[in-house]
């Protein structure tokens, strides 16, 4: 028994079966690392490499500047999983050099990849400043666009990866309900899938994600958004790739164990919540999770989907 509480408060995340579930940290930059480490992360799930411009959003930084700090990050793992995200710009997050000045609605712009499809350069340069700072390190290094919508957004980011010469796995952010809903489709040019729950919440509502009014709709228990995952996991599992879960979601002990039910294969937080996380899980067979996530898939409202949930777990 003591063995099992050492494993449930370090270790690999898994349900008390053993069915793992890595669980990886959100961080903005190298500053980030040694609270994943210590919260015992088992790599990065999403790497918000926005956060490193934002200090001078009126230019692309160097290649040099870049490598050195996806270095200091890719070094931290040396045999963990680090996912990094390129340019994610625009709406909540806008870069002077990238974000157009006048748009009517930011959100549904030019935003994310499709900024970065605008300059080739940029992107470029950000894939290969990864590839430099991956050289020689045995980190499994994946590289994911944010903002993809359809298989041809999936295929333009696979293309810029190949033709930048880099050593990783290519993915694409689900977060737009059109990718969740032919995710099967995006799988056939990459080779994962991550759900960013919080822009999916956001599009899947038409609830802007800054705009505290209709906060409701962001709750990412809503029976809705549950489906658009399950649908995201199951094409994961179809096509025998991995699809995780790096929005807030995943922050949610209770909704960690529902996700783990509904078929995602890793989740990634900030650091603080993963020993929650880790606990959680440990207490429930997959099976239970299972059954927790087909509850609350059979509801109609957040708050009975997160009661549902709670019931079957706490065995009611
Ligand atoms: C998301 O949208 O859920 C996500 C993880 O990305 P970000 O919050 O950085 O937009
Ligand atoms: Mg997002």
């Amino acid at each position: 028994a003591r063995k099992a509480a050492l494993s449930a408060s370090s270790g690999p995340g898994a349900t008390s079966d053993g069915h793992t579930v890595p669980l990886l940290a959100n961080i903005g930059g190298p500053g980030d690392v040694a609270a994943a480490v210590k919260a015992g992360a088992e790599g990065v799930g999403l790497f918000r490499t926005e956060f490193l411009f934002l200090d001078d959003s009126a230019r692309a930084p160097s290649e040099e500047k870049q490598t050195a700090a996806y270095r200091q990050v890719l070094e931290a793992f040396p045999q963990g999983r680090v996912v990094v995200r390129v340019l994610d710009a625009g709406a909540d997050k806008p870069l002077e050099f990238l974000t157009p000045a006048d748009e009517p609605n930011p959100a549904l712009g030019v935003r994310g990849l499709r900024s970065l499809l605008d300059h080739p350069d940029v992107l470029r340069t950000q894939l290969t400043a990864l590839a430099r700072a991956a050289e020689g390190l045995p980190v499994h290094l994946e590289v994911m666009a944010p903002m993809v919508a359809d298989r041809a957004d999936a295929k333009a980011f696979a293309d810029a990866c190949r033709e930048a010469g880099l050593h990783a796995k290519f993915g694409a952010m689900v977060e737009i309900p059109s990718a969740a809903l032919r995710a099967r489709s995006v799988l056939q040019e990459v080779e994962f899938l991550s759900l960013g729950t919080n822009d999916l919440a956001q599009y899947a509502f038409a609830a802007d994600r800054q705009v505290g009014a209709v906060s409701r709709l962001q709750d990412p228990w809503q029976p809705a958004l549950l489906d658009l995952v399950a649908m995201a996991a199951d094409a994961g599992r179809a096509e025998g790739k991995s699809c995780g879960v790096c929005g807030e979601a995943a922050s949610d002990p209770l909704l960690a164990c529902v996700l783990t039910g509904l078929g995602v294969t890793s989740l990634s937080m900030g650091a603080a919540s993963i020993p929650y996380v880790r606990t959680t899980l440990a207490k429930y067979t997959l099976a239970q999770c299972e059954r927790a996530a087909a509850a609350a898939r059979a509801t109609e409202s957040a708050e009975e989907a997160r009661a549902a949930a709670q019931a079957v777990l706490s065995g009611e």
